[in-house]
């Protein structure tokens, strides 16, 4: 084909710039190379030297610190000797500049679980809204007569969980819950943490009884690493269920360790004296886990209650909360404290429906969706729930699987500790199950909060040994996600939908004109209102909450309640609450608190690999190993370099020789230094380089070795 001759003028202009770019970076590459690595060389390596006068005033154009890195100069300074070396355009302070903002935001993130001294400055912080310095908390005197309650975990952290509470006497410690909290994406390879109970191991023989107020792994999780410290004779309590869960989670260790437990029967009304002054007493409860319970911590200041995780229900599914027994005691001997739970505080009104209308919600599911499977996702500790579904298939003549490890564990600690009735011939096995026809089907699963690896998400993959989601499945979250957990929940509910499945979501089942699917576990603004006035305590402390939860909780009390402002009091995990015989409270001191990190195979974590691991997922790592002659020190093959996370070492040829030459000339001129030395400055002067080139400072690893 002919072609246009201005098209084809236009063209060879392209090309001709073209070939004149090409030249111009080949040739800059080269300068550099030049410039860098033969300042420093011994004449007799000159054959890579500037050869003109030229060359050499347009590399000190280029850069006009080259002047001084003349190698005959003997004023030279040796970090300026080591400038010269590197074939970089950046400043060494940029580099090092870089690295400390790294480092601190490395540091800010993976620093969170750490609480030092908070900033409490609110109204009711104990000291009248004024900040305590550092200095008045380190010598607060401590009242030898005061009650004092220490948080070790589960206040104002980020995320509730690892709830934990210390109620100490003279020498006589009570520990009321022992919870994880799940790391969250800030913290790379760690799957929870459990509360730094270093202030317990230092007091070991003061610690005189554990109690648990339901079996949530916020109040239990952590039982697995703490309780085997305080040996077999310290009284384990909770109720059937809650123990249950307890030892189910011990066998799962290689040493099951042997523990005192205690099971409770709470409608007993029993007081069980656990120390010379301390008394404990549960209370039935209602929440989202069989066996809840309140606990009353009597001491001889007065009576703590405290409140554990609770909802308020006029028609239960079990049996009624002992609300009458609380009533009683707050009557009779008066509470001188209530902690009370805060998680729920910024919902207003009241539950608006019960577990029954959430039964009734998942029959008309399966009545709407008659022909298909019916798959239930919620959480596994929902075993109110799980019974409902259960009840609801078999008026319906469907059989239910369980899928999931968890889920497996909890109904089978549930049916063991007569926490849940079952009807008869409805479970079966999940393999025997998807042999039935579809309309004879319910899947009960983990996996509701979107969890990679959890059930549900296998089911839409394809990876799940059993079930693959088809077309005619209808999915039903019973569940709300947690906060943070929200991306992951749309990801796997839009896997489903692609599938061509009916997803029906808490919150959203009026799409498909049905109410609601889950019930909170937690009371709302106008529950802790009724709650707080009918046990009328002398002072008040929210717990279980975020700090604004706190704060929220305890503005309720003074605003609708009507407690005064200086017997309420919000603190943070580590701040000690004195409550004085004259039955006020106030803030005195603070012990050490913060996070122990353990990984999915309940292995600890140390802070330094979490750092790491953030450092590499931002910057990457590189190592460079190095073969030298043990006679003359210099190198004896090619460095070895290996780059992870970092940069793809085959499309980065140009850097990767650079860098080679460095070690080279490095190396040749380095014969005598020391080991040590040689090796901090590789490591630099490679940092160096890499960031010129990337931007980025990975871990820079040199590895010599001598033969
Ligand atoms: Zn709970
Ligand atoms: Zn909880």
């Amino acid at each position: 084909m002919r072609q246009n001759p201005r098209e084809r003028e236009r063209q060879e202009k392209l090309l001709k710039q073209y070939e004149k770019r090409k030249v111009d970076i080949k040739q800059r590459f080269e300068e550099g190379q030049n410039r860098n690595f033969n300042k420093n060389a011994p004449s007799k390596q000159g054959q890579n030297r500037p050869t003109g006068n030229a060359r050499q005033s347009q590399n000190q154009n280029q850069n006009g610190k080259q002047t001084k890195g003349n190698p005959s100069d003997p004023q030279q300074s040796a970090s300026a000797r080591r400038k010269v070396e590197l074939a970089v355009n950046t400043r060494r302070g940029e580099m090092v500049h870089h690295q400390r903002m790294l480092s601190s935001d490395v540091n800010a993130q993976a620093t969170q679980h750490i609480v030092g001294l908070p900033v409490n400055r609110s109204r009711y912080n104990g000291y009248g809204g004024v900040q305590a310095t550092s200095n008045q908390v380190k010598n607060a005197k401590r009242d030898p007569s005061a009650v004092r309650i220490i948080p070790l975990g589960g206040l104002g952290e980020f995320g509730i969980g690892k709830n934990m509470t210390a109620i100490e006497y003279g020498d006589e410690i009570v520990i009321i819950d022992m919870g994880t909290l799940f790391a969250n994406d800030d913290y790379p390879g760690v799957n929870y943490m459990i509360p730094d109970i270093k202030y317990l191991e230092d007091n070991k023989q003061k610690v005189k009884a554990f109690c648990f107020t339901h079996a949530h792994l916020d109040h239990i999780g952590a039982a697995r690493h703490i309780l085997p410290k305080f040996g077999h004779l310290t009284p384990v309590y909770g109720t059937e269920f809650t123990v249950g869960m307890i030892k189910k989670q011990m066998s799962e260790l290689d040493d099951e360790p042997d523990l005192n437990y205690q099971v409770v029967d709470p409608f007993k009304h029993e007081k069980f004296s656990i120390s010379e002054h301390l008394s404990v007493e549960f209370v039935h409860t209602l929440h989202s886990i069989p066996g809840s319970t309140n606990i009353i911590v009597r001491t001889p200041n007065g009576a703590i209650l405290i409140s554990g995780d609770w909802r308020f229900e006029s028609n239960p599914c079990g049996t009624p909360a002992d609300y009458d027994r609380l009533i009683e005691v707050a009557n009779t001997e008066g509470f001188v404290l209530m902690l009370n739970e805060a998680t729920n505080i910024d919902s207003p009104g009241t539950h608006p429906h019960s577990e029954y209308d959430v039964g009734d919600n998942l029959g008309h599911v399966m009545d709407h969706y008659a022909n298909g499977r019916i798959i239930v996702s919620c959480f596994s500790s929902q075993l109110g729930r799980i019974e409902l579904v259960l009840n609801e298939a078999a008026k319906r003549n469907r059989k239910v699987a369980f899928a999931g490890f968890s889920m497996i564990n909890n109904v089978e600690v549930a049916l063991r500790a007569r926490a849940i009735k079952i009807p008869k011939n409805t479970i079966m096995k999940m393999e025997d199950l998807v042999k039935l026809p579809d309309d004879k089907v319910v899947v009960v699963c983990t996996g509701s909060q979107g969890e990679m690896n959890a059930v549900l998400n296998r089911m839409v993959t394809g990876a799940h040994k059993y079930i693959k989601v088809k077309s005619t499945d209808t999915i039903i979250f019973s569940s709300n996600p947690i906060p943070g957990n929200e991306p992951r929940v749309v990801s796997t509910v839009d896997g489903l939908l692609r599938e061509g499945a009916q997803v029906i979501q808490n919150g959203k089942s009026h799409i498909h004109n049905i109410g609601p699917l889950h019930l909170s576990g937690h009371a709302y603004y106008e529950d802790h209102v009724k709650f707080v006035t009918d046990m009328h305590p002398k002072n008040y402390m929210p717990y279980h909450g975020e700090f604004y939860m706190l704060q929220h909780s305890a503005e309720m009390v003074e605003n609708v309640v009507g407690l005064h402002k200086d017997n309420i009091i919000v603190v943070d995990d580590g701040d000690i609450v004195e409550l004085t015989t004259d039955k006020k409270v106030r803030r005195a001191g603070r012990i050490p608190v913060g996070s122990r990190l353990y990984d999915d195979a309940d292995k600890s974590v140390h802070e330094a690999v979490v750092k790491d691991r953030v450092h590499i997922s931002r910057e990457g790592i590189f190592i460079i190993v190095l073969t030298l002659s043990k006679s003359n020190g210099k190198l004896i093959k090619t460095p070895d370099i290996v780059s992870r996370a970092f940069i793809y070492l085959d499309n980065s040829e140009e850097l990767v020789g650079k860098i080679r030459h460095y070690l080279r000339n490095k190396t040749d001129h380095s014969t005598n230094m020391d080991l040590k030395q040689l090796k901090e400055e590789i490591k630099d002067d490679v940092t160096h380089i890499l960031f010129d080139a990337t931007g980025h400072t990975p871990i820079v690893i040199p590895v010599i070795n001598k033969v």
